[in-house]
């Protein structure tokens, strides 16, 4: 395999094997953390690609450098096809990952000090959400809700009770481990009962939206952020969705007012990327990440796995692995020395902490971009459950690794020859 990647094997043989190890890594195991996936080569090829040697700060027709005749080919590509997709009005390609995307909405639309109310973190929201250590926490005024105790999902009387009392500013819907629907026509009318903009972050589960298997906020908001990367399967980076109204502001929030240069490299994967989530195929898999989620998690619910809420209506899960009498972090070692890559959860009302918390979180938009389906979760239900139950048995570990390399080898990954 040393001569997969000629130039940097014959420039740097260090960073060569590192990533002939990462690529060993990503093929013979399970990648089961849910905002992880596969891009595609042609994906790949565009991030890798001489777009990389550009500067194009501003925007197609307006920019300020020279050269741009190819730039504003490509993003106007990934802009338009975004806009088909989602059935956006304005449509912003460059914010940089995530997490800059939603600083840009917050920069754009709010004043420092004004109230935002987002999902809890340990309840399955994201840090951007108003985590008080984060840029979101310390910038805003936060009102933080929570799932229902006993349900595990989103009580939308509570949301709207929280909402009234504090009158926010922003409203955000989404979340990084949750796995119920969100009613987004709920948030609409809670936003509109107390004046505030509703903005959804769809960062985990674009893809299933784009593919048709989830309803799409995008005519409910005012503003939708994603990452491009997760379940959407293309190049990290991310995009803002928003009404007309909106544009101007959310425009200079991402430049000047955050962001310099774009990458045009990562915005011609993503234009890629669009034209992928636009095929038909690209319904079929979004389809069948759900499926695959729910297969994974009514086999191990008979196996005796606390699945937080019950199920699942997305790609994800959440276990709370207390009843197991183990802690996230050994489950994630254990299944880290058998192939399956998860990573340790908080769950809701956790009482231990987010170093070593209670639970896990599995998600299948890796595994279903290889091809598996229905019959190879129950396979890999019943690997996990034989994990767990031999948390501190190397031996065993070892065989089942085994097991997990084999299955893989029929499971080709993209872009890994
Ligand atoms: C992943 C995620 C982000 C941030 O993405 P980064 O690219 O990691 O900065 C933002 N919001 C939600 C809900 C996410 O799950």
């Amino acid at each position: 395999m040393s001569n997969v990647h000629p130039a940097i094997q014959a420039f740097d043989p260090a960073v060569a094997d590192a990533l002939r190890h990462e690529e060993e890594r990503q093929s013979e195991g399970l990648e089961l953390i849910p905002s992880e996936n596969y891009v595609s080569q042609p994906v790949l090829e565009a991030m890798g690609s001489i777009f990389t040697n550009k500067y194009s700060e501003g925007y197609p027709g307006k920019r300020y450098y020279g050269g741009q005749e190819f730039v504003d080919v490509v993003e106007n590509l990934a802009i338009n096809r975004a806009k088909e997709l989602f059935g956006a009005e304005h449509v912003n390609v460059q914010p940089y990952s995530g997490s800059p995307a939603n600083t840009a909405v917050y920069f754009a639309l709010l004043n420092f000090g004004d109230t935002i109310m987002g999902l809890k973190l340990d309840h399955g929201g994201h840090i951007t959400h108003g985590l008080p250590i984060s840029f979101s926490g310390k910038s805003y005024k936060v009102v933080a809700y929570e799932v229902d105790e006993v349900t595990k999902r989103i009580d939308m009387e509570k949301v709207r009770a929280l909402a009234i009392e504090n009158k926010p500013k922003l409203i955000i819907a989404g979340f990084s481990a949750y796995s119920r629907s969100l009613d987004w026509k709920k948030f609409r009318e809670i936003a509109d009962e107390v004046g505030a903009i509703l903005m959804a972050d769809i960062a985990h589960i674009a893809g299933l939206i784009a593919g048709g298997a989830l309803e799409n906020p995008v005519p409910y908001c005012d503003v939708v952020t994603t990452t491009t990367h997760k379940t959407l399967r293309g190049p990290r980076g991310a995009m803002i969705m928003c009404k007309e109204k909106y544009a101007k502001a959310i425009d200079r929030a991402v430049f000047p007012g955050l962001q310099g240069g774009p990458h045009e490299n990562m915005i011609a994967a993503k234009a890629i990327a669009f034209k992928e989530a636009l095929d038909p195929a690209f319904k079929e898999y979004s389809k069948q990440t759900i499926l695959n989620a729910q297969a994974l998690s009514t086999e191990l619910m008979n196996f005796g796995f606390d699945i937080m809420s019950g199920g699942t209506d997305n790609h994800l899960m959440l276990i709370d692995l207390t009843n197991k009498n183990v802690t996230g972090k050994q489950a994630q070692e254990a299944l880290d020395f058998a192939g399956i890559t998860v990573n340790k959860n908080t769950v809701p009302f956790d009482k231990r902490s987010p170093m070593d918390p209670s639970g896990i979180r599995l998600g299948t938009p890796a595994i279903t971009t290889r091809g598996m389906k229905e019959a190879e979760m129950k396979w890999l239900a019943r690997v996990i459950n034989d994990v767990v139950n031999n948390w501190e048995n190397a031996e065993k570990l070892a065989e089942l690794k085994g097991e997990v390399k084999g299955v893989c080898s029929k499971f080709p990954v993209p872009g890994i020859n």
